[in-house]
Protein backbone atom coordinates (compact mmCIF):
# COMPACT_ATOMS: atom_id res chain seq x y z
CA UNK A 1 0.00 0.00 0.00
CA UNK A 2 1.31 3.85 -1.09
CA UNK A 3 0.24 6.71 -2.29
CA UNK A 4 -0.19 5.72 -5.42
CA UNK A 5 -2.74 3.33 -4.44
CA UNK A 6 -5.36 6.22 -3.75
CA UNK A 7 -4.58 8.19 -7.12
CA UNK A 8 -6.36 7.57 -10.15
CA UNK A 9 -3.58 9.01 -11.81
CA UNK A 10 -0.32 7.82 -10.68
CA UNK A 11 2.13 9.72 -12.55
CA UNK A 12 2.28 13.16 -14.54
CA UNK A 13 0.79 15.81 -12.62
CA UNK A 14 -2.57 14.92 -10.57
CA UNK A 15 -5.28 17.43 -10.40
CA UNK A 16 -8.87 17.67 -8.53
CA UNK A 17 -9.83 15.12 -6.35
CA UNK A 18 -6.46 12.97 -6.17
CA UNK A 19 -4.60 16.44 -5.27
CA UNK A 20 -7.07 15.57 -1.90
CA UNK A 21 -6.67 12.12 -1.65
CA UNK A 22 -2.90 12.74 -1.86
CA UNK A 23 -2.88 15.02 0.72
CA UNK A 24 -5.00 12.97 3.26
CA UNK A 25 -2.97 10.31 2.78
CA UNK A 26 0.00 12.22 4.01
CA UNK A 27 -1.54 13.34 7.09
CA UNK A 28 -2.29 9.58 8.16
CA UNK A 29 0.84 8.67 6.94
CA UNK A 30 2.24 11.57 8.82
CA UNK A 31 4.63 12.60 6.07
CA UNK A 32 4.61 15.94 3.98
CA UNK A 33 6.08 16.50 0.08
CA UNK A 34 8.23 19.14 -0.32
CA UNK A 35 7.62 22.15 -2.39
CA UNK A 36 10.13 23.04 -4.62
CA UNK A 37 10.30 26.59 -6.66
CA UNK A 38 11.75 25.87 -10.03
CA UNK A 39 13.02 28.18 -12.54
CA UNK A 40 14.10 26.42 -15.14
CA UNK A 41 13.63 22.81 -16.99
CA UNK A 42 16.99 22.02 -15.27
CA UNK A 43 16.07 23.10 -11.98
CA UNK A 44 12.21 21.12 -12.47
CA UNK A 45 14.02 17.78 -13.37
CA UNK A 46 16.71 17.84 -10.64
CA UNK A 47 13.76 17.97 -8.29
CA UNK A 48 12.21 15.16 -10.61
CA UNK A 49 14.72 13.12 -10.62
CA UNK A 50 15.39 13.33 -6.46
CA UNK A 51 11.64 12.12 -6.40
CA UNK A 52 11.83 9.35 -8.61
CA UNK A 53 15.10 8.03 -7.17
CA UNK A 54 13.31 8.67 -3.27
CA UNK A 55 9.77 7.01 -4.67
CA UNK A 56 8.11 9.83 -3.30
CA UNK A 57 5.23 12.31 -4.85
CA UNK A 58 6.38 16.26 -5.47
CA UNK A 59 5.18 19.27 -5.42
CA UNK A 60 6.98 21.69 -8.42
CA UNK A 61 5.55 25.17 -7.78
CA UNK A 62 6.60 28.47 -9.63
CA UNK A 63 6.92 32.25 -7.99
CA UNK A 64 6.24 35.27 -9.58
CA UNK A 65 9.43 35.80 -10.13
CA UNK A 66 10.46 32.72 -10.99
CA UNK A 67 7.78 32.36 -13.55
CA UNK A 68 8.68 35.63 -15.49
CA UNK A 69 12.38 34.27 -15.44
CA UNK A 70 11.30 30.68 -16.81
CA UNK A 71 9.86 33.35 -19.69
CA UNK A 72 13.10 34.96 -20.28
CA UNK A 73 14.44 38.02 -18.26
CA UNK A 74 14.31 40.17 -21.74
CA UNK A 75 10.50 39.83 -21.74
CA UNK A 76 8.73 42.51 -20.20
CA UNK A 77 6.77 42.17 -17.24
CA UNK A 78 4.54 45.54 -16.39
CA UNK A 79 0.96 43.42 -17.06
CA UNK A 80 2.72 40.25 -15.31
CA UNK A 81 3.02 38.90 -18.98
CA UNK A 82 6.29 37.33 -18.48
CA UNK A 83 4.57 35.79 -15.21
CA UNK A 84 1.48 34.62 -16.80
CA UNK A 85 3.43 33.27 -19.92
CA UNK A 86 6.46 31.60 -18.05
CA UNK A 87 4.05 29.87 -15.73
CA UNK A 88 2.24 28.85 -18.38
CA UNK A 89 4.87 27.36 -20.01
CA UNK A 90 6.50 25.83 -17.52
CA UNK A 91 3.28 24.33 -16.61
CA UNK A 92 3.04 22.49 -20.19
CA UNK A 93 6.74 21.23 -19.86
CA UNK A 94 6.11 19.80 -16.38
CA UNK A 95 3.21 18.11 -18.19
CA UNK A 96 4.86 16.89 -20.90
CA UNK A 97 7.60 15.81 -19.17
CA UNK A 98 6.57 14.53 -15.45
CA UNK A 99 5.11 11.06 -16.57
CA UNK A 100 8.91 9.72 -17.80
CA UNK A 101 9.56 10.31 -14.03
CA UNK A 102 6.60 7.59 -13.11
CA UNK A 103 5.84 9.64 -9.96
CA UNK A 104 3.08 11.85 -9.45
CA UNK A 105 3.63 15.76 -9.17
CA UNK A 106 1.32 18.41 -8.17
CA UNK A 107 1.96 21.43 -10.06
CA UNK A 108 1.42 24.51 -7.95
CA UNK A 109 1.93 28.41 -8.10
CA UNK A 110 3.27 29.72 -4.84
CA UNK A 111 2.53 33.71 -3.12
CA UNK A 112 0.21 35.99 -5.02
CA UNK A 113 0.17 38.84 -2.74
CA UNK A 114 -2.67 41.71 -3.87
CA UNK A 115 -0.43 43.76 -6.30
CA UNK A 116 0.21 40.57 -8.00
CA UNK A 117 -3.56 39.43 -8.69
CA UNK A 118 -3.25 40.17 -12.41
CA UNK A 119 -0.75 37.14 -12.30
CA UNK A 120 -3.35 34.78 -10.73
CA UNK A 121 -6.20 36.08 -12.90
CA UNK A 122 -3.67 35.72 -16.09
CA UNK A 123 -3.26 31.62 -15.22
CA UNK A 124 -6.64 31.18 -14.39
CA UNK A 125 -7.79 32.51 -17.53
CA UNK A 126 -4.95 29.66 -18.91
CA UNK A 127 -6.82 27.09 -16.56
CA UNK A 128 -10.04 27.89 -17.83
CA UNK A 129 -9.25 27.56 -21.27
CA UNK A 130 -7.41 24.56 -20.52
CA UNK A 131 -10.26 23.27 -18.97
CA UNK A 132 -12.61 23.31 -22.15
CA UNK A 133 -10.16 21.60 -24.18
CA UNK A 134 -9.12 18.77 -21.31
CA UNK A 135 -11.85 18.86 -18.74
CA UNK A 136 -9.37 19.52 -16.02
CA UNK A 137 -7.10 22.86 -15.41
CA UNK A 138 -3.66 23.61 -16.18
CA UNK A 139 -2.70 23.82 -12.67
CA UNK A 140 -3.35 21.64 -9.77
CA UNK A 141 -3.24 24.55 -7.84
CA UNK A 142 -2.28 27.97 -6.84
CA UNK A 143 -1.59 29.71 -3.83
CA UNK A 144 -2.96 32.82 -2.95
CA UNK A 145 -0.98 35.14 -0.19
CA UNK A 146 -3.88 38.38 1.23
CA UNK A 147 -1.67 37.59 4.76
CA UNK A 148 -0.86 41.35 4.28
CA UNK A 149 -4.41 42.63 3.97
CA UNK A 150 -7.15 42.94 6.36
CA UNK A 151 -8.23 39.60 7.50
CA UNK A 152 -11.78 40.15 6.76
CA UNK A 153 -10.66 41.32 3.41
CA UNK A 154 -7.93 38.49 3.05
CA UNK A 155 -11.06 35.78 3.76
CA UNK A 156 -13.57 37.10 1.76
CA UNK A 157 -11.24 37.38 -1.34
CA UNK A 158 -9.86 34.28 -0.82
CA UNK A 159 -12.98 32.87 -0.84
CA UNK A 160 -14.18 34.71 -4.48
CA UNK A 161 -10.94 32.81 -5.74
CA UNK A 162 -11.87 29.10 -4.65
CA UNK A 163 -15.09 30.13 -6.46
CA UNK A 164 -13.66 30.71 -9.60
CA UNK A 165 -11.59 27.42 -8.91
CA UNK A 166 -14.25 25.39 -7.45
CA UNK A 167 -15.79 24.13 -10.77
CA UNK A 168 -12.43 22.92 -12.21
CA UNK A 169 -12.19 20.87 -8.28
CA UNK A 170 -8.81 23.28 -8.75
CA UNK A 171 -6.81 23.46 -5.12
CA UNK A 172 -6.36 27.21 -3.85
CA UNK A 173 -3.95 27.50 -0.69
CA UNK A 174 -4.10 30.53 1.43
CA UNK A 175 -1.85 32.48 3.96
CA UNK A 176 -3.21 33.83 7.02
CA UNK A 177 -0.72 35.57 9.95
CA UNK A 178 2.44 37.24 9.31
CA UNK A 179 5.66 34.80 8.08
CA UNK A 180 8.55 36.59 8.78
CA UNK A 181 11.58 37.85 5.76
CA UNK A 182 11.58 38.41 2.80
CA UNK A 183 10.40 37.41 -0.44
CA UNK A 184 9.08 38.21 -3.59
CA UNK A 185 9.66 42.15 -2.30
CA UNK A 186 7.54 41.75 0.32
CA UNK A 187 9.18 42.76 3.76
CA UNK A 188 8.11 41.83 7.03
CA UNK A 189 11.20 41.56 8.67
CA UNK A 190 10.56 44.50 11.75
CA UNK A 191 6.96 42.91 12.26
CA UNK A 192 6.19 42.34 15.87
CA UNK A 193 6.45 39.23 17.04
CA UNK A 194 3.03 38.29 18.69
CA UNK A 195 1.56 38.58 14.70
CA UNK A 196 3.42 35.98 13.81
CA UNK A 197 1.49 33.30 15.64
CA UNK A 198 -1.84 32.44 14.09
CA UNK A 199 -4.82 32.19 15.94
CA UNK A 200 -7.27 29.16 16.17
CA UNK A 201 -10.40 31.16 16.01
CA UNK A 202 -8.51 32.88 12.74
CA UNK A 203 -8.17 28.69 11.11
CA UNK A 204 -11.80 28.29 12.01
CA UNK A 205 -13.36 31.45 10.11
CA UNK A 206 -11.14 30.94 7.17
CA UNK A 207 -12.49 26.88 7.43
CA UNK A 208 -16.04 27.54 7.94
CA UNK A 209 -15.94 30.13 5.09
CA UNK A 210 -14.15 28.39 2.20
CA UNK A 211 -15.16 24.57 2.88
CA UNK A 212 -18.81 26.13 1.99
CA UNK A 213 -17.57 26.95 -1.39
CA UNK A 214 -15.18 23.46 -1.77
CA UNK A 215 -13.20 20.93 -0.05
CA UNK A 216 -9.91 22.02 -2.11
CA UNK A 217 -7.89 24.46 -0.03
CA UNK A 218 -5.13 24.54 2.34
CA UNK A 219 -3.80 27.50 4.80
CA UNK A 220 -0.59 28.55 5.34
CA UNK A 221 -0.43 29.70 9.42
CA UNK A 222 1.98 31.68 10.69
CA UNK A 223 3.79 29.74 13.81
CA UNK A 224 6.59 31.60 14.15
CA UNK A 225 8.33 30.86 10.56
CA UNK A 226 10.31 33.06 8.78
CA UNK A 227 11.50 33.54 5.04
CA UNK A 228 15.05 32.82 3.94
CA UNK A 229 18.11 31.92 6.39
CA UNK A 230 18.26 34.19 9.26
CA UNK A 231 20.75 33.02 12.52
CA UNK A 232 19.19 30.50 14.44
CA UNK A 233 17.45 31.28 17.80
CA UNK A 234 15.97 34.67 16.34
CA UNK A 235 12.42 33.59 16.13
CA UNK A 236 11.01 30.50 17.75
CA UNK A 237 8.82 28.29 16.02
CA UNK A 238 5.62 26.69 17.39
CA UNK A 239 4.29 23.53 15.76
CA UNK A 240 2.69 22.53 18.56
CA UNK A 241 -0.25 25.69 18.06
CA UNK A 242 -0.88 23.69 14.63
CA UNK A 243 -2.42 21.06 16.84
CA UNK A 244 -4.87 23.72 18.30
CA UNK A 245 -6.00 24.88 15.35
CA UNK A 246 -6.88 21.18 14.15
CA UNK A 247 -8.51 20.60 18.01
CA UNK A 248 -10.35 23.80 17.58
CA UNK A 249 -11.90 23.38 14.10
CA UNK A 250 -12.85 19.54 14.85
CA UNK A 251 -14.75 20.31 17.99
CA UNK A 252 -16.53 22.86 15.81
CA UNK A 253 -17.56 20.78 12.99
CA UNK A 254 -17.99 17.78 15.24
CA UNK A 255 -16.09 15.56 12.99
CA UNK A 256 -14.29 12.33 13.61
CA UNK A 257 -11.44 12.95 11.53
CA UNK A 258 -8.58 13.99 14.39
CA UNK A 259 -6.41 17.18 10.90
CA UNK A 260 -9.68 18.29 9.24
CA UNK A 261 -7.49 21.31 8.37
CA UNK A 262 -4.36 20.73 5.14
CA UNK A 263 -1.50 22.69 6.69
CA UNK A 264 1.18 24.38 4.74
CA UNK A 265 4.54 24.95 6.37
CA UNK A 266 6.07 28.01 4.92
CA UNK A 267 9.41 29.48 5.88
CA UNK A 268 11.01 26.26 6.94
CA UNK A 269 14.94 26.81 6.04
CA UNK A 270 17.24 26.31 8.73
CA UNK A 271 14.59 24.66 10.70
CA UNK A 272 15.07 21.03 12.58
CA UNK A 273 14.11 17.92 11.43
CA UNK A 274 12.45 17.91 14.81
CA UNK A 275 10.17 20.72 13.61
CA UNK A 276 9.59 19.77 10.83
CA UNK A 277 8.10 16.28 12.12
CA UNK A 278 6.10 17.93 15.11
CA UNK A 279 4.59 20.15 12.27
CA UNK A 280 3.99 17.37 9.95
CA UNK A 281 1.86 15.21 12.94
CA UNK A 282 0.00 18.48 13.20
CA UNK A 283 -1.55 17.58 9.43
CA UNK A 284 0.98 19.98 7.63
CA UNK A 285 1.28 18.49 4.12
CA UNK A 286 3.21 20.94 2.31
CA UNK A 287 6.50 22.34 2.88
CA UNK A 288 8.24 25.25 0.74
CA UNK A 289 11.54 24.73 0.11
CA UNK A 290 13.34 27.44 -2.00
CA UNK A 291 16.09 28.96 -0.13
CA UNK A 292 18.20 26.17 0.57
CA UNK A 293 18.01 24.72 -2.84
CA UNK A 294 19.26 27.80 -4.69
CA UNK A 295 22.57 27.41 -2.40
CA UNK A 296 22.40 23.80 -3.29
CA UNK A 297 22.21 24.09 -6.87
CA UNK A 298 25.00 26.67 -6.79
CA UNK A 299 27.56 24.50 -4.90
CA UNK A 300 28.05 21.94 -7.57
CA UNK A 301 28.43 24.79 -9.94
CA UNK A 302 30.89 26.69 -7.74
CA UNK A 303 32.73 23.32 -7.29
CA UNK A 304 33.11 22.44 -10.72
CA UNK A 305 34.19 25.94 -11.82
CA UNK A 306 36.68 26.42 -9.01
CA UNK A 307 38.40 22.79 -9.69
CA UNK A 308 38.28 23.21 -13.38
CA UNK A 309 39.61 26.86 -13.82
CA UNK A 310 42.14 26.37 -15.62
CA UNK A 311 40.18 24.41 -18.12
CA UNK A 312 37.69 27.04 -18.41
CA UNK A 313 39.99 30.68 -19.28
CA UNK A 314 40.13 29.66 -23.09
CA UNK A 315 38.39 27.46 -25.61
CA UNK A 316 41.49 25.98 -26.88
CA UNK A 317 44.44 25.68 -23.98
CA UNK A 318 44.95 23.79 -20.88
CA UNK A 319 47.69 23.05 -18.98
CA UNK A 320 48.06 19.34 -20.93
CA UNK A 321 48.90 21.63 -23.79
CA UNK A 322 48.05 25.20 -25.58
CA UNK A 323 46.47 23.48 -28.41
CA UNK A 324 44.36 21.30 -26.37
CA UNK A 325 40.29 21.95 -26.85
CA UNK A 326 38.51 23.11 -23.57
CA UNK A 327 34.69 21.93 -25.05
CA UNK A 328 34.11 18.65 -23.04
CA UNK A 329 34.56 21.17 -20.04
CA UNK A 330 32.57 24.27 -21.09
CA UNK A 331 28.89 22.54 -22.48
CA UNK A 332 26.68 23.34 -20.28
CA UNK A 333 25.22 19.75 -20.17
CA UNK A 334 28.54 19.54 -18.52
CA UNK A 335 28.86 22.00 -16.03
CA UNK A 336 24.93 22.53 -15.30
CA UNK A 337 24.90 19.41 -14.59
CA UNK A 338 26.67 19.65 -11.44
CA UNK A 339 24.39 22.13 -10.05
CA UNK A 340 21.55 19.32 -11.09
CA UNK A 341 23.31 16.76 -8.65
CA UNK A 342 23.76 18.80 -6.07
CA UNK A 343 20.30 20.39 -6.02
CA UNK A 344 18.93 16.44 -6.62
CA UNK A 345 20.82 15.26 -3.35
CA UNK A 346 19.40 18.26 -1.81
CA UNK A 347 15.79 17.29 -2.73
CA UNK A 348 16.48 13.64 -1.68
CA UNK A 349 17.31 14.74 2.12
CA UNK A 350 14.38 17.10 2.51
CA UNK A 351 12.07 14.05 1.01
CA UNK A 352 13.84 11.90 3.79
CA UNK A 353 13.23 14.69 6.68
CA UNK A 354 10.13 15.40 5.53
CA UNK A 355 9.28 11.17 5.70
CA UNK A 356 7.86 11.51 2.10
CA UNK A 357 11.07 8.85 0.90
CA UNK A 358 9.35 5.34 0.11
CA UNK A 359 5.80 6.74 0.07
CA UNK A 360 4.93 5.80 -3.63
ZN1 LIG B 1 4.22 32.43 3.00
Amino acid sequence: MGASDVLSRKTGVIVGDDVRKLFKYCQEKKFAIPAVNMTSSSTVVSALEAARDSKSPLILQVSQGGAAYFAGKGVGNSKQEASIGGAVAAAHYIRSIAPYYNIPVVLHTDHCAKKLLPWLDGMLDADEAYFKLHGEPLFSSHMIDLSEEEKDWNISTTAKYLQRAAPMSQWLEMEIGITGGEEDGVNNEDVDNNSLYTQPEDIYEIYSTLSKISPYFSIAAGFGNVHGVYSPGNVKLHPELLSKHQNYVKEKIETSDPKPVFLVFHGGSGSSKQEFSEAISNGVVKVNLDTDLQYAYLTGIRDYILKNKDYLMTQVGNPEGPGKPNKKFYDPRVWVREGEKTMTTRVKEALQDFDAAGQL
